[in-house]
């Protein structure tokens, strides 16, 4: 049973049949799925949804399949995890992690959306699965397809960490380092896709893609006890998940699953790549592309491809957009690891970094229930924070030399007695 009855678009409203199509032919602007939400709200219910498996799946009423999933059975439902130490730390009541550091497969957020658009493709007879990525988008594309044995090539800027690589490789996938930044990549990948005719899935399957990122959003309003957080902080490379997040917000409130629908919704970037935050900061309307230079290269686009949309959630929720600097993605990765135990990536420091400037210009405030978007896995930016971490001593595996070093280190090591 299929809720997607056409692609539409989201300037002129012209209707699309649903194949792999991304741009209205007329105005340019993006296309989107349309949902048959009556048909949709005489089957799902918060206790249909309940009794299913702890898996993004027990929202597919919501996501752009015509059939059931096919890959990615297992992605999603990652903890919400009630960050007190944290909350302690920067002065604030009641805060949580959405944490999909820990999605399976390839640890980030981005299996949610390469389940849904690899899903797809193979509704639509695709035999070859590809995208252009920052690096997590790779390892999901490269995995994923792994595992349902589908070829693919995976493009990347070739500057990217190199576990990223690593990860991606590994899989089996083709990989092609392009001497540019990640615009360049995407560029060179949209032409690609027109002459090969393969499924990229943040190009020309990006509309079934992007949907994906809803189930991030319902999984945080059903782990809350099916309300909205008063506040959520999203990291913006391209601006989709931010969009998503608050359009699953928009449709549980909708369906009447949630209560109230008074989320402000605050947009992250990197200092050294905040088109869209430099954008909301001074009030235009016009995304102002840069060229990327940061840590945190997941996030790294410099021509974000939904710049405009998520400004424009920023605005309308009545939320903000804040950057964060190099030193201060490196301490906020510390400190929320340090507090809660939590390894996130550079894009969790660019969010909880940008979080502590929004709370201390008291944008955000400190008394009301705010969530925490972690996307990344900490294993896989390890270079991001070469030389800010004490490297441990060394010593013979002697107790006479374990006995030298806690004398020597004063309090670090404290003996029993
Ligand atoms: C891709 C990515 C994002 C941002 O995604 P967009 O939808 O392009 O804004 C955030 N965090 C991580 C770790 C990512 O890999
Ligand atoms: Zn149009």
């Amino acid at each position: 049973m299929s809720f997607i009855h056409a692609l539409k678009c989201r300037e002129c409203g012209k209707e699309y049949p649903k194949e792999a199509l991304h741009v209205c032919e007329y105005c340019f602007g993006p296309l989107e799925v349309a949902y048959d939400y009556d048909a949709i709200k005489k089957v799902l219910t918060k206790e249909l949804i309940e009794s299913r498996e702890p898996n993004m799946w027990r929202y597919k009423e919501l996501l752009p399949l015509e059939n059931d999933p096919t890959v990615g059975m297992q992605v999603g439902y990652t903890p919400l995890v009630k960050a007190d130490n944290l909350a302690k730390a920067i002065g604030v009541k009641e805060l949580y992690l959405k944490n999909d550091a820990v999605n399976f497969p390839t640890l980030s957020f981005k299996d949610r959306v390469v389940s849904v658009a690899m899903s797809r493709a193979r509704e639509m007879g695709f035999k070859t699965m590809a995208c252009a990525s920052t690096g997590n988008l790779a390892n999901s594309v490269a995995a994923n397809a792994a595992a349902c044995g589908m070829e693919n090539f995976v493009f990347i800027p070739c500057d990217l960490e190199q576990t990223k690589i690593t990860g991606t490789l590994v899989y089996g996938s083709k990989v092609v380092g392009i001497k540019g930044t990640y615009d360049e990549v995407n560029r060179l990948c949209s032409e690609i896709a027109g002459k090969y005719g393969w499924g990229f899935v943040n190009i020309n399957l990006r509309p079934y893609y992007a949907e994906g990122s809803k189930s991030f959003g319902y999984e945080i309003a059903e782990q809350l006890g099916w309300k909205l957080p008063k506040h959520i902080v999203v990291p913006m490379a391209g601006g989709s998940l931010i969009t998503k997040i608050w359009k699953a917000f928009k449709e549980f409130h909708d369906f009447g699953f949630v209560p109230d629908l008074d989320t402000k919704v605050y947009g992250a970037q990197a200092s050294g790549c905040s088109p869209i935050v430099t954008a909301v900061k001074s009030g235009s309307e016009l995304i102002k592309p840069v060229k990327p230079n940061t840590i945190a290269k997941s996030l790294a686009i410099g021509n974000p491809a939904d710049g405009f949309y998520s400004a424009r959630v920023m605005r309308d929720t009545g939320g903000w957009g804040e950057d964060a600097s190099d030193p201060e993605i490196i301490s906020a990765i510390k400190m929320l690891a340090e507090t809660e135990g939590v390894f996130a990536e550079t894009a969790g420091g660019v969010t909880l970094g940008a979080t502590i400037k929004l709370i201390e210009a008291g944008r955000i405030p400190r008394d009301e229930s705010i969530v925490i978007s972690i996307t990344g896995n900490g294993l896989k930016t390890q270079e991001a924070l070469k030389g800010s971490l004490t490297d441990p001593p060394v010593i013979n595996a002697s107790l006479g030399d374990f006995d030298t070093l806690v004398k020597e280190s004063g309090t670090e090591f404290v003996a029993k007695d």
